[in-house]
């Protein structure tokens, strides 16, 4: 970006070395997810917690504070992409200016620990040995809350620190008409005649070689414009994809030989992520306009690639023949309908991350009104076991047996990240909203069954990628689609695909 004025030229050479920081510490931690061995993890942690506090100084350094404070009062005169830099800084910054220093740290620390003893609570099924981690994580997340400041509840706080200006009020009314309406198609889905006589385990008796899962998703990737020079498909444990640095969006993968659809829709969702980072103008590396705007935004890229795009019947329908070529004797007695059928089953279950596109949002609803109540004080850790249970009853109709498969299955507690979870279905919203718009001006089902995905790619790059971080999530959902962020999208795209495949 370019600024005219002295004093912003010398703040954004201050911010490039915090961006320059925050590159080193993901390549150490794709390096902890990909590479690692086990003995080093102590060693790796002793590296990391020096960049996070090398990191924090540089946000705390005075002078940077002064030219920021100076240009933030003086705001008539800079550009839009200045103030737009401005304003990033002022949310990314406040967790620091506001936040103690002695208290950023005991949050880390308490979080590498909990992270430790979640990973053997979560394998012995033991949620005591994790609930006092957990006390103090939302104790902990209580006082900073108080020190960033809300003015209605305070989990909107934390909230804000992964999507900003997100409220409580906000989510209550949206995810209040999602949650009405996803209940309703699931329950006329389970009693639909088609979901009674689903064959479970269609494909589950055959092996599909990792070699050729991970060619289909390098040869999918590459149709969606993934530049391969400028990244890298590794396997971990959890997926997921990082910016090293320009140049440098790495994803990764996993590969379960009995199921040949989880690995291309991994590599579909990362990729959404990648393209969203690969995207971003050249002229935002290493300033605050760098990268996706949030993670919401962030997260209606994947989506878009996953869902709207890999498990539509157009994009099946070309597929389906690739297929079909690489897994003749697994695969050739099932025609295109059959394979979508496969992509697009509707399964209540416990675990969030194998979640169908019906039931996933339940999941996070759920975890949404656990985060609230917690914060708020209204219910204590102790609680959660019980309240999961009863919800995961009331919304999907099933319950988990142990621990394990309900309050201790995902990582984002024992990390610290209380607030995240909204973003996944705001992440979903977004997509249909931005799914609605585009097939306005492209004939999306043509694009798929030719597997015509570039197209595709250049309306995102025009209308979203290019921008990286000048809008925040709620302009830029005006400016794409001329409206703000409407639920309607999303339950209306769900009725018709459903309503089609399960005939209700
Ligand atoms: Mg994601």
């Amino acid at each position: 970006m370019q600024a005219s004025n002295p004093k912003f030229k010398k703040l954004l050479a201050k911010y490039k070395e915090i961006s320059l920081l925050a590159e080193i510490n993901r390549i150490l931690s794709w390096d902890l997810n990909v590479n690692l061995p086990s003995k080093a993890s102590m060693t790796r942690a002793g590296q990391a917690a020096y960049l996070a506090a090398a990191v924090t100084e540089k946000w705390l350094d005075k002078d940077f504070y002064n030219l920021f404070e100076n240009l933030r009062e003086n705001q008539d005169k800079l550009s839009q992409e200045e103030k737009a830099a401005i304003r990033n800084l002022e949310w990314a910054g406040k967790f620091y200016f506001r936040v103690p220093k002695e208290m950023i740290v005991e949050k880390a620390k308490t979080a590498s620990e909990a992270f430790m003893v979640w990973q053997q609570a979560r394998n012995k099924d033991s949620f005591s040995d994790f609930r006092p981690y957990l006390e103090k994580i939302v104790g902990l997340d209580r006082l900073i809350a108080e020190r960033l400041g809300y003015k209605q509840n305070p989990y909107d706080a934390l909230l804000d620190l992964f999507e900003p200006q997100l409220t409580v009020s906000f989510c209550n009314v949206i995810f209040g008409q999602v949650k009405n309406e996803l209940v309703t198609i699931l329950k006329k889905i389970k009693e639909s005649k088609k979901y009674r006589q689903e064959n479970k385990r269609l494909e589950s008796e055959s092996i599909f070689p990792q070699q050729e899962q991970r060619q289909i998703a390098l040869y999918v990737l590459r149709k969606m414009g993934y530049d391969l020079e400028a990244g890298r498909m590794d396997i971990s444990t959890h997926p997921f994809t990082d910016t090293l640095g320009f140049g440098d969006v790495r994803m990764t993968n996993r590969y379960k030989e009995n199921d040949f659809k989880e690995s291309l829709l991994i590599a579909m969702h990362e990729g959404g992520h990648a393209l969203y980072e690969q995207g971003v103008k050249q002229d935002y590396q290493r300033t605050p306009l760098e990268g996706g705007v949030s993670l919401g935004i962030h997260e209606s890229q994947s989506r878009f690639w996953e869902n709207q795009i890999g498990r539509s019947k157009e994009f099946l329908r070309f597929l389906t023949p690739v297929l079909h070529a690489f897994y003749p004797e697994q695969l050739l007695r099932f025609g295109e309908e059959e394979i979508f059928g496969l992509f697009n089953r509707v399964n209540p279950g416990l675990i969030r991350t194998e979640a169908d596109e019906v039931t996933y949002n339940l999941h996070i609803i759920l975890r949404f009104e656990l985060e609230e109540a917690l914060i708020s004080e209204k219910i204590k850790v102790a609680d959660l076991p019980l309240l999961w249970r009863e919800k995961m009853k009331k919304y999907l109709g099933i319950e988990p047996k142990t621990d394990r498969e309900g309050v201790l299955q995902d990582v984002h507690w024992a990390s610290g990240s209380i607030g995240y979870f909204p973003t996944y279905t705001l992440g979903n919203l977004y997509a249909a909203q931005i799914t609605h718009k585009l097939k306005k001006e492209l004939n999306l089902g043509r694009l798929l069954e030719r597997g015509e995905l570039g197209t595709i790619l250049s309306w995102l790059r025009t209308n979203i990628h290019q921008y990286g971080s000048l809008y925040w999530p709620d302009e830029l959902i005006k400016k794409v689609t001329s409206e703000e962020l409407n639920p309607k999208y999303f339950i209306d795209y769900l009725n018709v695909k459903y309503g089609g495949i399960y005939r209700i």
